[in-house]
């Protein structure tokens, strides 16, 4: 190859690179797997290294990051943040280890950190309050956020007092999103029909990267401290200790770092600034100033110690509650660090040990759905085989189809998988650029693959449901809740008993709770006579419990209790409710379209409607004291709405004792609201009803009124 073959690679490679970055770091949304990139990154560098007539200033080689976004502030870095060079194995350790000690003159101790998968931001504070923050940016201009920064809450607003380091002071460092935060976030956005996160690093780089800092505070953000800088005056820093630094001089052309014995201005050095000369004591001093500092850091005198702390944190990496891509080795001598300086984007006393990938490239070979215990139709991808961090993946999540849909990722697509922050591996999106020939889009089914009922999918929500309450998939589930408490309240089959109980055959739907004999029960493990007696004495009684809990214990989607009392005060009977229009049905005071929708599919299934015959067989009662709009009770006419926990009685006790005289209980507050009664931790129904003027009762109040 010569230079002029090579330069239309190169030219690709830059603008390859150049769109990944700012997928990457400023759309947060790649798609590429950092493997891929960094393979990328490594041919360019492989032919600026062999022709370097073809290294451009503004190649991506010789840059870090991405410039920062203009909706922010600039934030200047008076001392440049930089990247890492890589190393992926022991060989291209010792290979760095051996260009240290030939530049640096002798064989050097190292401090290893581990690599946080976050962003890199830097906090200046000034006579120790937090005065400003920025992000990395293209390394030499960031973002400005620090409103954002503020709302972090492992970040020091305040230093602790503990030493003298002078008026200024900047901490560099990494905000990253733990595991458990990341799966929170990202089931509350999947709820809530947003756009799900592909890993931590996308989520923290985006909610610090916010205009609302109140989106920041959501998302739960945590920090490690990994560098410290001192500065004496404004243009001067004194002290810099970190692997994204480069030592140099700022305008009074003094930089003290640890053995460095020469400064001029020696006197306005604060006293401990001077003391620290190596990384491992920056760690040291940042924690004493009360900063978070990784608690895993250590010291290494030879190349070996190092190696073998980079293995055992590949293998123990799942161990943490947070993402990390690699080890940093960094030299821990200070004046050594900045004798060896930077090379292009790499400071030449550190690199970055960095984990096989857990992302990989493969082929999705089709979609199938699993229905999942509440009856949420689940897609999961079918994979061609791949390596994942170690592990072979053969299937992974999609979420839903709105998921599906937004990636357009489709059945035969060259697709990206991750394993980034999760348990389950997921389809990140598909590769475009390598679809071949027209792909099919995925269709959800509109029938359940497991019990051939209609399929649900409401406006707006981001799953689809099966609507048939005896699906074999949903039973252990539909069980439990008809048993619970504010249901059919059976004392006696919780969790344990409802699980051995399907798990036995015994029960396949919930009718066949009252088909339970005496023998049927004897072949439950541990269950004496007395148990099996008691259980039977709590079914007999559930019998009759009345409409709106059993209308509750159906488990149709939206149906609360409160709702459940609503459709029983209205329509008197079982029937009644079963033969309601969705039109009917929203005539009623607080029934909205979604609920009547539900309602009526429900209704709709044939196996449903069986298996309120068999309950009805059973004996279980089905009615409900009609109510007469003009009933005579005290509280006739009347509406309330019930939010919050009440001292002394539940919620459904409340509402059965409004409904007893004559008032009705609506699940949403509107200017028709009579009263809204309110417990502790109302919900935003008390916001509306103070907003609306609605008078707000609480138990007392409720109480009175009942006895009035
Ligand atoms: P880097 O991630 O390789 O290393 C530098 C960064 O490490 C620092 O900026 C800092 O944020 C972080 N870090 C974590 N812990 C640290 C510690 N203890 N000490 C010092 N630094 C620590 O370099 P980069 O420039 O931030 O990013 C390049 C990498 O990002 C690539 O190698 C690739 O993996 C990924 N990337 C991926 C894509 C993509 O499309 N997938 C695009 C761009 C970049």
């Amino acid at each position: 190859m010569t230079a002029t073959n090579a330069e239309p690679r190169a030219r690709e490679l830059r603008r390859l690179i150049e769109d990944a970055n700012h997928r990457y770091y400023v759309l947060d949304d790649p798609q590429l797997s950092d493997a891929d990139y960094d393979q990328l990154l490594r041919e360019l560098l492989d032919l600026e290294d062999r022709y370097p007539e073809l290294r451009t200033s503004d190649s991506p080689t010789q840059r870090v990051g991405a410039p920062p976004a203009e909706r922010f502030a600039p934030y200047e870095h008076r001392v440049p943040m930089l990247s890492l060079a890589n190393a992926t194995n022991a060989d291209e350790l010792r290979a760095f280890d051996e260009r240290v000690r030939k530049l640096a003159g002798s064989a050097q101790s190292y401090v290893v950190e581990l690599k946080i998968d976050g962003l890199a931001i830097s906090l200046h504070y000034r006579d120790g309050a937090l005065e400003r923050g920025g992000t990395r940016g293209d390394g030499r201009v960031g973002e400005e956020v620090t409103p954002n920064l503020r709302t972090i809450s492992s970040i020091p607003l305040r230093l602790r007092p503990a030493s003298e380091l002078g008026p200024g002071t900047e901490v560099r460092g990494e905000v990253y999103l733990k595991k458990s935060d990341f799966q929170n976030l990202n089931a509350a956005r999947e709820r809530a029909g947003m756009p799900v996160f592909a890993n931590p690093r996308n989520a923290a780089s985006g909610g610090v990267r916010q205009l609302d800092p109140r989106l920041t505070a959501e998302r739960k953000l945590s920090f490690f401290a990994y560098s410290l800088s001192v500065m004496v005056s404004d243009a001067n820093t004194v002290m810099v200790s970190d692997a994204n630094t480069v030592m140099v001089s700022e305008k009074n052309d003094v930089i003290l770092s640890g053995r460095d014995k020469r400064p001029s201005r020696r006197t306005a050095e604060p006293v401990e600034a001077r003391e620290i000369a190596t990384q491992w004591q920056s760690l040291q001093m940042l924690k004493k100033l009360g900063l978070p500092v990784n608690p895993h850091v250590a010291q290494c005198t030879s190349i070996d110690e190092v190696i073998a702390y980079c293995e055992q944190w590949e293998a123990q990496r799942e161990d943490l509650d947070y993402e990390i891509d690699g080890v940093v080795v960094k030299v821990n001598d200070l004046a050594t660090q900045e004798r060896l300086g930077a090379a292009g984007r790499d400071p030449r006393w550190a690199i970055a040990y960095k984990f096989k990938p857990r992302e990989a490239r493969t082929k999705l070979l089709d979609i199938v759905i699993t229905v999942g215990r509440t009856g949420t139709l689940n897609p999961n991808a079918v994979l061609e085989p791949v390596q994942l961090g170690g592990v072979t993946v053969r299937n992974a999540t999609l979420h839903n189809a709105e998921y599906i849909a937004s990636n357009d990722i489709r059945p035969g697509d060259v697709v990206l998988v991750t394993r980034a922050g999760d348990v389950i591996p997921r389809v990140v999106g598909p590769v475009v650029s390598e679809r071949k020939g027209k792909l099919r889009r995925f269709v959800m089914p509109d029938r359940c693959p497991v019990c051939s009922a209609d399929v649900d999918h409401p406006e707006g929500e981001a799953m689809s449901r099966c609507t048939n309450a005896t699906c074999p998939a949903q039973v252990l589930e539909r069980v439990r809740h008809f048993c619970s408490r504010g249901a059919m309240d059976i004392e006696g089959i919780g969790d344990v008993m409802a699980q051995q109980l399907t798990e036995l055959g015994l029960v396949h739907e919930i009718a066949d709770i009252y088909t339970l004999s005496e023998s049927k029960l004897a072949a439950v493990p541990r269950s004496g006579e007395k148990t099996i007696a008691n259980l039977r004495r709590n079914i007999e009684a559930s019998k009759s419990r009345g409409l709106a809990r059993v209308l509750t214990g159906l488990g149709i989607r939206f149906v609360g209790s409160q709702t459940a009392q609503i459709l029983a005060g209205d329509f008197g009977t079982i029937d009644a409710v079963a033969a309601a229009s969705a039109d009917e049905l929203q005539q009623c005071e607080g029934i909205g379209p979604e609920v009547a929708s539900s309602v009526s599919l429900f209704f709709a299934q044939r196996a449903n409607l069986a298996m309120i015959e068999r309950l009805r067989k059973a004996g279980v009662s089905m009615s409900a004291p009609k109510r007469t709009r003009a009933a005579n009770g005290k509280l006739a006419g009347k509406t309330f709405v019930l939010t919050g926990t009440l001292p002394n009685m539940t919620r459904d006790e409340a509402a059965a004792a409004i409904t007893g005289a004559g008032g009705k209980v609506t699940g949403s507050v509107s200017k028709k609201t009579d009263y809204v009664v309110a417990g502790s931790d109302p919900g935003s129904k008390y916001d509306k009803a103070q907003t609306l003027g609605v008078p707000i009762l609480d138990e007392a109040g409720l109480r009175k009124l009942l006895s009035s």
